[in-house]
């Protein structure tokens, strides 16, 4: 069988995403049968960009002018490009301080003198470039992460999930939060795909895997204001990691 010829990029995020990739110990072996890195720089060096992908992983979100222009050149050159982790499909915390002026910004973070990269509003990759998959998470799931290179080792992309975080707090039965305990727990609006990691240890979602699609936003708004969380607040909280969120 012939390997896949695979691209790992990472744009401004914490090289979380493509850690999770190398965490996965038991299946690295397994991973290096079915595809060829040839474009790897947190992994391999020297990092050579040469000839065409079947799939390019892209970690992170665009911030500085360099970044488009790899990413463009990775999609050029690649069959599928799939978007790896919150910050890259949604912006992630990145994005946090979105709408704020950016030069005070930049003087807060290094002082009035000092000469900092040229930067601009972290931006999702879908702004720029086509997105043909998306793996959320911060990081993301080793299980999705399996299952997206298992569908590309047999040319097909993952079937993107549309149920929110409640949907697999109900299957493992757990407290609700939210109505039990009235906390603010992001779990009806939020993606689903973590098994409810955090609510399942009693933490509430803090929303970290983006929107879920089709929320039942009104409803959601009438159960946090009976809690005691008004829109703006809940608003605030899902923005932390998806700065677009519509609400
Ligand atoms: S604890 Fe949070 S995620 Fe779980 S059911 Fe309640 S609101 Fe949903
Ligand atoms: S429960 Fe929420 S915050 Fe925790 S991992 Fe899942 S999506 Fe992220």
């Amino acid at each position: 069988m012939k390997k896949l010829r695979v691209a790992i990029a990472g744009l401004t995020a914490c090289s979380g995403c493509q850690l999770s990739l190398l965490n996965c110990e038991d299946e690295l072996p397994r991973m290096l049968e079915l595809f060829e890195f040839h474009y790897f720089p947190m992994a391999s060096s020297p990092a050579l960009m040469e000839g065409e992908y079947d799939a390019v992983l892209v970690e992170g979100c665009l911030s500085m002018p360099h970044e488009k222009e790899l990413l463009q050149e990775l999609r050029r050159r690649s069959r599928y490009l799939v978007a790896l982790g919150t910050c890259a499909v949604c912006g992630g915390v990145a994005a946090l301080r979105n709408g704020e002026e950016r030069e005070q910004l930049r003087q807060s973070v290094y002082g009035e003198n000092q000469v900092a990269s040229e930067t601009y509003e972290p931006l999702p990759l879908h702004r720029v470039v086509q997105v043909d998959a998306a793996v959320t998470g911060c990081p993301p799931e080793k299980e999705e992460l399996l299952r997206l290179l298992a569908g590309l080792a047999r040319g097909v992309l993952p079937v993107a999930i549309d149920y929110p975080v409640c949907t697999e707090c109900r299957m493992r039965e757990n407290l609700c939060l939210l109505t039990e305990r009235s906390a603010l727990c992001l779990g009806p609006l939020t993606l689903g795909g973590c098994s409810a990691r955090c609510p399942s240890l009693g933490v509430p979602c803090e929303g970290c895997r983006g929107p879920v699609p089709e929320a039942n936003l009104a409803e959601a708004l009438e159960i946090y204001a009976e809690k005691g969380f008004d829109k703006a607040t809940v608003r605030d909280r899902l923005r932390r990691f998806c700065p677009e969120w519509k609400l």
